[in-house]
């Protein structure tokens, strides 16, 4: 049984549009697959008819945008309902920053010499309601001013280069409460990755996990490289916190690396499952036909 706990589509930052990703999944031998685009629901519709077309259990998964003390964490939940309110409320906050500073990075792109016509980036996001960098790099790349993300981000669009903008991002706390509050389990994303490693320290993880507030961490995940995937895991196992894997798979030829390249135990997404079960949550279709 192979499951790959976080992948995103072209209705966020990913190449794919979520039948596509489905698809692709099969090709890659997955048996589940969690669709976590950035900030939306929206794909998740698509993505499960799709599943039940090809035979790929599709779960339900969101990656909210959240920040401790400004520094960005990504917190992935699982089995959300999509109709709670508050987290909808929240996740329309972060999608609105998302978009409010678009016109900032344009200025800065035109300040470096490199303008990008808002026409280039409005068909590089194409109707995902959830705008983000990858899709100022590939109008970036559209251009020629960059031969691919990596370089859009290692030059201009990271942290701290020059394009980019601070946007809105849900406190870390209030956005693990809003997943739990809907039924959903809540897990950090790559949290030794090169953002949030810093923030996240063994004393923070162990009291989130103590109060009940986090379910678990995504240990195997490319941004941890073996030596951080066995400390974390160690961690995680003395915390009581669920450890996951992931490919985070954004599409063909954007990131260097393939759908199902790490995954997560079988033993673990039962226990997710039991847990959003006991939430009221709703973790794929056939969750959502029983309610
Ligand atoms: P944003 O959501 O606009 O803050 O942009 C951050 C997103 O860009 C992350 O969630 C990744 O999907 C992607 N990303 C971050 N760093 C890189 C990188 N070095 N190369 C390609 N994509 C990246
Ligand atoms: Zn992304
Ligand atoms: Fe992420
Ligand atoms: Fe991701």
């Amino acid at each position: 049984m192979r499951i790959d706990l976080h992948t995103h589509s072209s209705v966020s930052d990913g190449t794919e549009s979520p039948a596509e990703l489905v698809a692709a999944a099969v090709a890659s031998g997955l048996d589940v697959l969690a669709l976590c685009d950035h900030d939306t629901f929206d794909g998740l519709a698509e993505a499960t008819a799709a599943g039940a077309r090809l035979g790929v259990a599709v779960l339900h998964g969101i990656e909210v945008s959240t920040q401790r003390h400004g520094h960005s964490v990504h917190v992935l939940g699982y089995g959300c309902r999509q109709d709670d309110e508050a987290l909808q409320a929240e996740l329309a906050h972060v999608r609105a920053g998302r978009s409010g500073r678009v016109p900032a990075m344009l200025a800065n792109l035109a300040r470096f010499g490199m303008p990008v016509p808002p026409e280039v980036l409005a068909r590089q996001v194409g109707d995902s309601p959830s705008v983000g960098r990858p899709h100022v790099a590939d109008a970036m790349v559209e251009l020629g001013y960059v031969a691919d993300r990596r370089e859009a981000f290692d030059s201009w669009l990271g942290d701290d280069k020059p394009i980019f903008v601070g946007r809105y991002a849900a406190p870390l706390g209030r956005a693990l409460d809003l997943i739990k509050a809907a039924g959903g389990v809540a897990v950090i994303a790559h949290p030794w990755g090169r953002m949030s490693r810093d923030q996240l320290t063994p004393g923070l993880l162990a009291d989130l996990a103590a109060a009940g507030r986090l379910d678990g961490v995504e240990v195997d995940h490319q941004d941890h490289d073996e030596a951080t995937r066995a400390e974390l895991r160690a961690l995680a196992d003395r915390l009581g916190l669920l450890a996951t894997g992931s490919s985070d798979y954004h599409g063909v030829g954007k990131l260097d690396h393939d759908l199902g390249c790490n995954t997560t135990d079988p033993d673990v997404l039962g226990e997710i499952r039991r847990r959003v079960a006991g939430r009221g949550g709703r973790l794929d279709g056939s969750d959502a036909a029983a309610v």
